[in-house]
């Protein structure tokens, strides 16, 4: 799957588009935010993150486990997906970021029989699960991993809209609302990540993150 961005719309191309009543003003994107959804099937998400009711809730795409996508948002749009937030000592990462949903189940629970579920009840191989403590601290749990089919397919994603857009830096939704929110948590690498990007023709701030931590 290609990720052409029209330079009009800001709409990728080859992807289906299921706009979100929840889109803001004009931004001008400097930062990649990455969240896993806490769910099942990116259908669902979408179904939820597209409903019109009174619960700002959005991002710019949703990508299922398969590497597919779906637009919520243009990516020149504010979305609702980081809330309250700070990077480097600038806040509101929803005015300057676009936000990447990954379909994943996140935190798991351990069964007594010894199985690993989601919070739906959902069964997951134990090859799909990692167990690991978070790095902001908490308890060491089962985290589902993401498919070498949606790193993939999301490292395409961040270096197209690293040309298409001044941005610089890759972050968790963890690494910018940390004690908040915990996504996408160990199971990202998000250092292997931006080398990924990097490597691929992304420049994603690296020297910059190492420098300033958090
Ligand atoms: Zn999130």
């Amino acid at each position: 799957m290609s990720c052409h961005i029209d330079p009009e719309t800001h709409l990728l191309t080859e992807t289906p588009h299921r706009p979100s009543p929840d889109s803001g003003g004009v931004i001008t994107p400097e930062a990649i935010v990455i969240h896993y959804t806490g769910g099942g099937r990116a259908a669902g998400s979408i179904d939820w993150l597209t409903r019109a009711d009174d619960v700002y809730v959005s991002a710019h795409v949703v990508m299922d486990r398969d590497g597919s996508i779906t637009q919520l948002v243009p990516f020149n749009r504010r979305a609702f997906h980081a809330g309250r937030s700070a990077w480097n000592g600038r806040s509101a990462l929803n005015d300057w970021s676009i936000g990447i949903e990954l379909a994943n189940y996140g935190v798991c629970l351990e069964q007594p029989d010894g199985g690993v579920r989601a919070s739906t009840g959902a069964e997951i191989a134990r090859g799909s699960a990692l167990r690991a403590a978070h790095k902001h601290g908490g308890p060491v749990v089962w985290w589902e991993r993401f498919p070498e089919a949606q790193i993939d397919a999301c490292a395409r994603l961040c270096v197209a809209l690293m040309r298409a857009y001044p941005i610089e830096l890759v972050l968790g939704h963890d690494d910018v609302a940390p004690g908040r929110k915990v996504d996408p948590g160990p199971a990202f690498d998000l250092d292997a990540f931006r080398a990924r990007v990097a490597v691929c023709g992304g420049s994603c701030g690296n020297a910059r993150l190492d420098a300033t931590g958090l």
